[in-house]
């Protein structure tokens, strides 16, 4: 099994792509397999290279790995999508010579007016097909008059195409509602369903775990697959964290990204034994380790129904991580913070740090607890003074 983590470096990662990177973890740990990151950086006004070092800061903070991607590498690389260009292109001019794809000269202006009338008269919107029909003469002026063009991707009108999702089971579509759809913009870079699905078909990607947000994206990269002759991956789209309200998951809610989380001084075990249990069922309700979790993990255990984050929840795994960590990393990981600059080793007598962790462990649920803690017990007005007399 090859399973996949894919984000787009345009801002710091939160807790559904985080959940999404760690069930594709823990579906390759769980059969011995091989979890691969790919950087999608195609958008090159929103993608920075500072989010694409966060991100990868935050998966090794959390424990997840990959066994190929970018700085552990891997035969099939390069492993950004920004350096696959060369590649992208000679699958253009596959698609281009067997006329599944043609060049489109509609500006977005004219493709807006004609979504409005579409929707007016009651219609899904989808491309008209106005550049379809375009002699070789034509696009050759066009070209010439310095017109910037996309590519787009020819579907037929009629038919039904159809896969099989390994959480919601058998999905089709009707072709006629698609559309031609847009694979390569008019700046010359590759559009997310293309990139993507040639990715992960050159990448030998087995299994694609992601949001189902992505659901109706899959026709298409099914349709430029087979166009291609490339196989395509075994699907399971997830379903999305929502908060309360019910809506998916975002900074309204109180969702933090993984940095925020990591500054606050969450432990990566409870982040990592929350988000597993957050549209996943498991037997044993116990904490686990990334390793036990992935011997538990499978596929059929992901559920349908939205999963819904609760800070509650969370902050409970945050004290069971406490209770779970060894001695020494829990002193390491309140040594860190200061609060009204102080450090807790500045009460703490270097051999008593060990006897301290013991002794407050049951009573922390963030590393600046530990601050006050160590200023009850060790300074002259402190709790220990005064049960030591
Ligand atoms: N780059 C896409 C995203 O971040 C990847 C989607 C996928 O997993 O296929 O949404």
């Amino acid at each position: 099994m090859k399973t996949r983590f894919a984000p787009s470096p345009t801002g710091h990662i939160h807790l559904g792509n985080v959940r999404t990177a760690l069930f594709n973890w823990l579906a390759a740990h769980s059969a011995q397999g091989t979890f691969l990151l790919r950087i999608e950086d195609t958008d090159q006004e929103r993608s920075e290279d500072q989010y694409r070092q966060a991100l990868m800061d935050d998966l090794r903070w959390l424990g997840l790995q990959w066994d190929e991607g970018p700085e552990t590498e891997g035969d099939l690389g390069p492993y950004l999508q920004s350096q696959r260009e060369k590649l992208y292109h000679d699958y253009f001019v596959k698609l281009i010579e067997q006329q599944v794809a043609y060049p489109c000269f509609c500006t977005e202006e004219a493709l807006k007016v004609s979504r409005k009338l579409q929707k007016a008269s009651g219609l899904p919107p989808k491309y008209a097909g106005t550049c379809l029909g375009l002699s070789a003469e034509e696009i050759e002026a066009k070209k010439q008059q310095g017109i910037p063009a996309t590519l787009r991707f020819r579907v037929a009108n009629e038919g039904k195409i159809a896969f099989t999702d390994l959480v919601r089971g058998k999905q089709e579509f009707s072709c006629k509602d698609i559309g031609d759809f847009i694979i390569r913009r008019s700046d010359g870079s590759p559009s997310f369903f293309f990139s993507n699905a040639i990715d992960d078909a050159l990448m030998k990607v087995t299994h694609v775990l992601r949001g189902e947000d992505h659901l109706t994206n899959t026709p298409r990269q099914q349709l430029i697959l087979e166009a291609l002759g490339l196989t395509m991956a075994d699907y399971a789209h997830i379903s999305l964290v929502v908060g309360a309200n019910g809506t998916p998951l975002s900074k309204r809610h109180g969702s933090k990204s993984v940095q925020e989380l990591r500054e606050q001084g969450f432990l990566p075990a409870a982040v990592i034994n929350y988000l597993a249990r957050l549209g996943h069922h498991f037997e044993n309700e116990a904490y686990m380790n990334p390793e036990d979790l992935a011997a538990a993990f499978s596929i059929e255990r992901l559920g349908k129904a939205p999963a819904r984050y609760q800070l509650e929840q969370l902050m409970y795994w945050q004290h069971e991580a406490i209770m779970h960590a060894d001695d020494q990393s829990l002193w390491h990981w309140m040594s860190k913070v200061e609060k009204d600059e102080l450090k807790v080793d500045a009460f703490v007598p270097a051999d008593m740090t060990i006897e301290f962790v013991r002794m407050i462990r049951e009573n922390l649920m963030m590393p600046e607890d530990a601050i006050n803690w160590a200023g009850n017990l060790f300074t002259e007005s402190g709790l220990y003074e005064q049960t030591a007399l």
